[in-house]
């Protein structure tokens, strides 16, 4: 008979036993990774208080609980010339691609679950939400650089299906050339000094999907308060590590009702205070 769940010791052989304690163990692990972050999220929130409020001020309003408001991790990545075979990398990814998109699929390929999300994602952000990944400067980027910009043949496909009258090699020269010369180092080759190189119809359908967790939330206030407004600050993922106050652990931006954008760099991140923990309330 299986164990009763919570018995951590003398698990019984039985395969429901074995899989039933792995699932209890993973559950722990997620929970565990939950309440870390959701710990990380305050203590950030709380040493930036004065920040945000500031900010709020510079707005226009009094409580910045009342403004579409988030903290983004930052990165600060200086545009750099990449190493040859970085680029051999993708280049030759993108030829795979290409070479599996024309042997495989005529120019109306069809992805019907797909085009309309594709169509959708395509269109711009309002500068309120885009606050957020211009204060970052691209942090979910790095990983473009492993996954070779997130793109697959369907994303190929799909550039080819818009674009019909385009030859394999005029698309290459269209992904290849839009390789800038410098971009963010450690990160996605696309990643240069103002965002990422690709029009949004040629990214990765990955790109164009992807927000994190406080963009998303910033998304959500944004609908909540139809205020047109926000107030974004990007912080170091590591200012834990940095007590002190410190004005290169932050960037901090605000977008005005009529869509005007605007940094901040004359503001310091408060030094870590004691009261800054996971039992403050915010
Ligand atoms: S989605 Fe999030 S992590 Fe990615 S660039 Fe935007 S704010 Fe940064
Ligand atoms: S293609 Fe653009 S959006 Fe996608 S990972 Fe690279 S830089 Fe980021």
């Amino acid at each position: 008979m299986p164990l009763p769940a919570g018995s951590a010791a003398d698990i019984c052989d039985a395969p429901l036993c074995r899989t039933r304690r792995q699932v209890e163990i993973d559950q722990q692990h997620s929970a565990s990774l939950r309440a870390k972050r959701e710990m990380m999220r305050q203590r950030r929130f709380a040493r930036a208080r004065s920040l945000l409020a500031t900010l709020a001020a510079r707005l226009g309003g009094t409580n910045w609980h009342a403004i579409p408001t988030t903290i983004v991790p930052m990165i600060d990545g200086k545009p750099t010339e990449r190493a040859p075979d970085e680029i051999e990398r993708l280049t030759s990814r993108i030829d795979a691609l290409l070479d599996r998109v024309f042997a495989d699929h005529d120019a109306s390929v069809a992805l019907p679950d797909e085009i309309g999300e594709r169509r959708a994602l395509s269109a711009a952000d309002p500068p309120a939400l885009n606050a957020a990944c211009i204060a970052c400067g691209g942090h979910c980027c790095l990983l473009g650089l492993f996954r070779m910009a997130f793109l697959t043949e369907k994303d190929i496909a799909r550039f080819r299906a818009d674009n019909p009258a385009m030859t394999r090699d005029e698309i290459r020269a269209a992904y290849i050339g839009r390789i800038p010369e410098r971009s963010v180092r450690n990160s996605c080759l696309y990643h240069g000094a103002t965002g990422c190189a690709l029009p949004r119809e040629m990214r990765a359908l990955t790109c164009n999907r992807w927000q994190c967790g406080p963009r998303f939330d910033l998304s959500r206030q944004i609908d909540e308060y139809g205020t047109g407004g926000s107030v974004v600050l990007a912080l170091a993922e590591d200012h834990e590590d940095f007590p002190q106050a410190g004005a290169s652990l932050i960037r901090a931006v605000t977008v005005d009702g009529n869509g005007r954008l605007r940094f901040h760099d004359d503001l310091e991140l408060p030094p870590m205070t004691a009261g800054v923990g996971p039992e403050v309330a915010i």
